[in-house]
């Protein structure tokens, strides 16, 4: 077992001069310069009080000092915790307020906002995106590394706030590295790759997957502030892997520079972190000849399952297999029985991914594992012939009509077939005689006005009547968290009141 900042310390001892980072304005930072940064950033936390065991905060902007600050952490012992760049007042009030670190770090511009809080349990420190910020002064060296067990916190991640409050999930030293290790194995990444980091990082995405993978592999990263499709596409044929959300692809796809030939040095795209539609899947395959790999993950787990890298179809649709020493199971909610494939179920996961609980919510931990160690995932899903996993959606946004159930992904596959929709999202809205009724959200294809009855009449023959939508509302744009998730709590919240 090794920790992630013991893999990133033996590359840089290995191959010092190797670009670790490539930015925008075509600047390159080694592997050794990096070691440096860390060693200086692990130098300040120390004088600033921060033990094994203490968290230290971050909500920075995306650069290169943020990914030593990171490991600088791994390296004392600390455990570091990432906060979400748009986090204003109230809410870091409440993430500060609950994990308790022993140093935050902001942006030099907000430094203001937490002076307040600077005390004898906290330190306030800054760090900018251009060499700039308090973290990098003084000139200190740490050499020391703390021996980290794999059960010992290296992080603590916060979930998207998806279906609620987040939840502080602790991630162990032995949970990044054995996931690193499944990914690299499974998608054949190594020092010869070279990465467009397009993801923010403060999210399990762009820090443990992307991240992790290309500091413990030696490749070299393209690090970009934010996707922007322009950039993207020029960077590509420099590239040999992307590692994306679907909205990343989406516009991929409206990228008239979209080519084969953009794409010929490219030998791996993958998707994650909310559905991709199966068609911009098959799109983006008839376009540039490249089956974009989709995988399951989330913050408590890191990845649970992929689509092949070899060996076997990639899957529009669906979420691949378990990772090298995951287990999946699709199990009935209720009793917790396993469910023969095909059905559809709660889909639960066992293996060294799995995190060791939510920071301080032992009652909340405790309820969402099994005795048998499997964790709930709260998705719902089912196995299909091939042995792939299929979400269907998350349990909370299950719709439940008159005591029946509807999956909305059965209901939103239809509507998408339709060529005037571009997406669409199905939810549950109060109703006074069925308790819950259906009602579709659509975006229409650019240039079409899809009406109503048109799309009631197009979907009607394939579903139950229960299933049936009682009411379409076409939209411009589905309201999307920056992980390209699709909010459906507020769009519930939008309609609660179209049938009450
Ligand atoms: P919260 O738990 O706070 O409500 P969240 O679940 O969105 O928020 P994350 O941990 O960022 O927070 O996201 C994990 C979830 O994202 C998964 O549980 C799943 O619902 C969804 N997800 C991730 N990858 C995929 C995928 N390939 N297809 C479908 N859903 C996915
Ligand atoms: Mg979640």
């Amino acid at each position: 077992f090794r920790t992630i900042h013991r893999s990133f310390a033996a590359q840089a001892e290995q191959q010092p001069d190797k670009a670790l980072f490539e930015l925008p304005d075509g600047r390159e930072i080694t592997y050794r310069e990096t070691a440096r940064t860390v060693r200086r950033i692990a130098a300040r936390l120390v004088a600033d009080g921060v033990t094994p065991g203490d968290r230290v905060a971050a909500q920075v902007d995306k650069s290169p000092e943020a990914i030593a600050l990171y490991l600088a952490t791994l390296q004392i012992g600390g455990v570091f915790l990432p906060l979400n760049t748009a986090y204003t007042g109230a809410e870091m009030e409440y993430f500060i307020g609950d994990a308790g670190p022993r140093v935050l770090v902001c942006s030099p511009g907000r430094q203001a906002d937490h002076a307040h809080r600077a005390g004898a349990d906290l330190v306030v420190e800054t760090l900018g995106t251009k060499g700039d910020g308090t973290l990098l002064d003084g000139d200190g060296q740490y050499d020391q590394v703390v021996d980290s067990a794999a059960d010992d916190p290296a992080a603590i991640l916060y979930t998207s706030g998806t279906t609620g409050r987040s939840k502080g999930a602790v991630l162990t030293h032995g949970n990044l590295a054995s996931n690193c290790q499944a990914l690299l194995d499974s998608w054949q990444f190594t020092a010869e790759d070279r990465l467009v980091h397009a993801l923010p990082i403060f999210h399990v995405h762009g820090l443990f997957v992307a991240a992790n993978m290309t500091l413990a592999a030696g490749a070299s990263m393209y690090f970009l502030p934010k996707f922007d499709v322009d950039t993207v596409v020029d960077l590509l044929p420099r590239a040999t892997v992307l590692m994306g959300v679907p909205t990343f692809y989406t516009r991929l796809l409206q990228h008239d520079r979209l080519t084969p030939q953009s794409c010929a040095a490219t030998r791996l795209f993958v998707s994650g972190s909310a559905p991709l539609l199966a068609s911009d899947h098959q799109a983006f395959e008839a376009r540039t000849g490249h089956a974009i790999l989709e995988r399951y993950g989330m913050t408590e787990t890191g990845m649970n399952t992929t689509n092949p890298y070899e060996g076997g179809p990639r899957k529009p649709g669906t979420v691949g297999k378990p990772l090298p020493g995951t287990e999946i199971r699709v199990v009935d909610e209720k009793t917790g029985a396993a469910l023969p494939d095909g059905e559809v179920g709660s889909i639960e996961v066992r293996g060294p991914n799995v995190f060791a609980g939510y920071w301080q919510m032992p009652e909340k931990t405790a309820a969402e594992f099994r005795e048998d160690g499997f964790f709930i995932t709260g998705d719902l899903g089912r196995i299909d012939e091939d042995g792939y996993l299929c979400i269907v959606g998350r349990g909370k946004d299950l719709v439940i009509s008159g005591g029946y159930n509807v999956y909305p992904k059965e209901i939103e596959e239809l509507l998408d077939a339709h060529p005037a929709v571009l997406e669409s999202a199905v939810i549950g809205v109060p109703h006074p005689d069925f308790g819950e009724t259906v009602v579709a959200v659509v975006v229409p294809a650019p240039g079409q006005e899809p009406r109503e009855a048109e799309l009631l009449d197009f979907i009607a023959g394939d579903l139950a009547r229960f299933k049936h939508p009682r009411a379409v509302r076409v939209v411009e744009a589905l309201p999307r968290n920056v992980m390209g998730k699709v909010q459906k709590a507020e769009l519930r919240k939008q309609y609660a009141e179209l049938f009450v």
